[in-house]
């Protein structure tokens, strides 16, 4: 079964039923399920991630770099995942191609927890990456900035990894009481990196602006900080680099910079929030 019950037509807004490898509404919209398990609910095609950038993080992610965030983010959902007699759903808006949520369905399955797990991205080749490497997990095509195609109070808990926000839409489809679990880079992340190749820096009050931001629909519960070094090689220091949001805005300056770094020692820091959906809704929108 495909999400049953959670995914909401794009284009009506009713409930999706799976029929065969189909999903339709009950105004006959009709959405393929692909081969590789995962369906597309983007109404208009959207530039996502480029497939280089998606192998580059893939092959990053894989050698176990941030498999330390990975574990903490394992940890809060183990910690705040709410008691319910059946089984959550687990909804990762801007999963990419897949590791947190793949990771996270792996973990708790391995403390005898059982879950509906869902990945959205707007990248339909992340995606697809991920699809066919997490078979547990339903995964969606969407656009996090619309309408979310879930219905309403549909999951008990969220997480939104380096990924946009909608702050009334992440409200809209959390169940009351739901967690929401936002991580976000700390100020001196890759702090080294960016300093050698005279990048941006990242904001010092970022933590509070989301906060701000989430105040007329969520609480604030706790915030969990890590932080730890890590030894890149040349290969290393180009994924690095293009997993940064304004990759494909370097300059060529900066391109050539990369290209003769041969090793570096960097810092990675991240900050995880969680918040409480709140019941009822604030109308303080
Ligand atoms: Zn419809």
């Amino acid at each position: 079964m495909f999400c049953a019950d959670l995914l909401a037509c794009p284009i009506c807004n009713a409930v999706l039923e799976q029929d065969n490898s189909s999903l339709k509404c009950s105004n006959a919209h009709s959405f393929d399920i692909s081969s590789e398990g995962y369906v597309n609910l983007l109404r208009k095609k959207l530039p996502g991630d480029a497939k280089e950038m998606l192998i580059a993080r893939r092959d990053f992610l894989e050698q176990g770099h941030y498999q330390p965030l990975s574990d903490l983010i394992n940890d809060l959902v183990y910690t705040h995942l709410p008691v319910s007699s059946s089984p959550p759903a687990i909804l990762d808006a801007g999963c990419g191609e897949g590791y947190y949520i793949g990771r996270l369905q792996q973990s708790l399955l391995a403390q005898n927890h059982q879950a509906n797990y869902i990945g959205l991205d707007v990248s339909k080749d992340a995606v697809r990456m991920a699809a066919r490497r997490y078979k547990q997990v339903c995964f969606v095509v969407a656009n996090i900035k619309e309408r979310l195609i879930f219905v309403d109070e549909a999951m008990q808990m969220m997480l939104n990894i380096f990924a946009p926000r909608n702050p009334a839409e992440f409200a809209r489809v959390l169940a009351p009481g739901a967690l929401l679990l936002i991580i976000i880079p700390g100020s001196d992340h890759l702090l080294q990196l960016r300093s050698a190749l005279h990048l941006l820096n990242i904001e010092e009050d970022k933590e509070q602006k989301v906060i701000a931001q989430f105040a007329p629909f969520f609480d604030f519960v706790t915030s969990s900080s890590l932080s730890y070094p890590l030894q890149f090689n040349h290969k290393e220091i180009v994924q690095a680099v293009m997993m940064t949001p304004n990759y494909w805005h370097l300059s060529p300056e900066v391109h050539a910079m990369v290209e003769k770094m041969e090793a570096l020692e960097t810092t990675v820091s991240f900050s995880g929030l969680v918040f409480r959906r709140r019941d009822p809704l604030a109308a303080s929108v």
